[in-house]
C-alpha cells in the first residue's frame, strides 16, 4: 500500500436487488456488504461466476444505483447525492472493463477514445494540447505513437486493454475499479497488462478494485482479498495470510480448486462442495453459504454470521477460530 491506512472509499451495508419483473420477485446480487478500500492499495474481490462481484463494484463507484446502504468517498456519501452533486467526483471513480472489444466504440479512433473523457470534462483547452494529453497517455500504456488514428479492430487484444486502460487514467483517477481485465487475453499477454497495472499504480499512485476468480492472477496483483459467495462478503485478508491460513470454509474451497503442480497431492486434499449453489431469488436463513458448508451447525442457519474481526482480518463465519482450515 502506498499510503499509511488514509481510508478512499467505504461501504457500509451495501445492498443491491434487481427486480425480476415478477410481482414481489427480487434477484439479491449484493447484500449488506460492509467493505473499506485505502488508498494506494488493490483490493481484491473474488468469487465465483455470478457471486455478484461485478455488480457490487458497479454501485461502489454509482454505475449503478444502491438499493440501500452506504458509500462513502473521501467520507463523502456518493449515495445520497443528485447527479449534479455527484458529477465532480465520477471523474475520479473510473473502470476498466473484461472485454477490451466490447469497452471501445468501433468507429472511434484511439485518438478520439483517450481523448472522450478529456472532453467531456474539459480537460485541455485546446485540441492540440489534448492529442499531446493522448499522446502522453498511449506512451504510459505502452502504445506507439504512430497507432495514434488506428481504429480499435486494427490491434491486437492486449493492446485494446491498454487502451481502455489509457481512456480509465486519462482523469487522473483516485479510484479505478478493474472488472475482471485480464480474463480475456490469452495467457502470455495477461501478466504484460498485470504488470502494466502495477506499473501504472506506483506512477500515479493509483487504487484498485481488481475483480477476478483466478486465484493466481490475484495472488499476483492484490494487497487484500475480499471473497464473496452470494453477494456477501466471507473474508477479507491481507493476501499472504489469506493464502497460507483460509478463515472461511469457501475461501479454503476456493484455495483447494487452485490446479496443483502435483495431481496425486491433489487428489488426496481437495474437497468438493456438496449441494448447488443456492438460487439469488430465494436465500437461505442465516449464513447463505451453510447449504454447501460441511462445518454447519443449527447456529448456521438460525443466525446470519456478521463480517467481524479476527485478529487484523474479518471474516463471517461463527466457527472462524475454532476451524482449522488449511491452504
Ligand atoms: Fe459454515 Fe456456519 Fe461458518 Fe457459514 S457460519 S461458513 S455455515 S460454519
Amino acid at each position: 500500500m502506498a499510503e499509511a491506512n488514509e481510508i478512499l472509499l467505504q461501504a457500509k451495508g451495501l445492498t443491491k436487488v434487481f427486480s425480476t419483473g415478477r410481482k414481489g420477485q427480487v434477484v439479491h446480487a449484493v447484500s449488506q456488504v460492509d467493505l473499506t478500500i485505502y488508498r494506494g492499495e488493490t483490493l481484491a474481490l473474488v468469487g465465483e461466476s455470478g457471486c455478484g462481484k461485478s455488480t457490487l463494484g458497479r454501485t461502489l463507484i454509482r454505475m449503478l444505483p444502491a438499493t440501500a446502504g452506504q458509500v462513502l468517498f473521501c467520507g463523502q456519501d456518493i449515495t445520497a447525492m443528485n447527479d449534479k452533486q455527484f458529477r465532480p467526483l465520477r471523474r475520479r471513480l473510473q473502470m476498466v472493463f473484461q472485454d477490451p472489444y466490447a469497452s471501445l466504440d468501433p468507429r472511434m479512433k484511439v485518438r478520439d477514445i483517450i481523448a472522450e473523457p478529456l472532453d467531456t470534462y474539459r480537460v485541455c483547452p485546446s485540441r492540440d494540447e489534448t492529442t499531446r494529453r493522448v499522446l502522453e497517455l498511449m506512451q504510459a500504456v505502452g502504445i506507439p505513437a504512430e497507432f495514434l488514428n488506428r481504429y480499435p479492430h486494427q490491434f491486437s487484444g492486449g493492446q485494446r486493454q491498454r487502451i481502455g486502460i489509457a481512456r480509465a487514467i486519462a482523469l487522473q483517477p483516485d479510484l479505478i475499479v478493474c472488472d475482471e481485465p485480464v480474463s480475456a487475453l490469452d495467457v502470455s499477454v495477461q501478466s504484460q497488462v498485470l504488470n502494466l497495472l502495477k506499473d501504472l499504480q506506483q506512477q500515479f499512485g493509483l487504487t484498485y478494485l481488481f475483480i477476478g476468480h483466478d486465484l493466481s492472477v490475484i495472488n499476483f496483483i492484490a494487497d487484500r482479498v475480499c471473497v464473496m459467495f452470494l453477494g456477501t462478503v466471507c473474508e477479507i485478508s491481507p493476501k499472504e495470510e489469506l493464502y497460507a491460513r483460509p478463515l472461511h470454509p469457501y475461501t479454503s474451497f476456493l484455495l483447494d480448486a487452485i490446479p496443483k503442480a502435483d495431481p496425486h497431492q491433489r487428489d488426496r486434499h481437495r474437497q468438493v462442495l456438496a449441494g448447488e449453489v443456492p438460487s439469488p431469488l430465494d436465500l437461505p436463513s442465516g449464513c447463505c453459504f451453510r447449504t454447501r458448508c460441511p462445518y454447519a451447525t443449527d447456529r448456521c442457519a438460525a443466525e446470519r454470521p456478521a463480517l467481524r474481526p479476527v485478529g487484523d482480518r474479518l471474516v463471517a463465519c461463527h466457527r472462524a477460530e475454532e476451524l482449522q482450515l488449511g491452504g
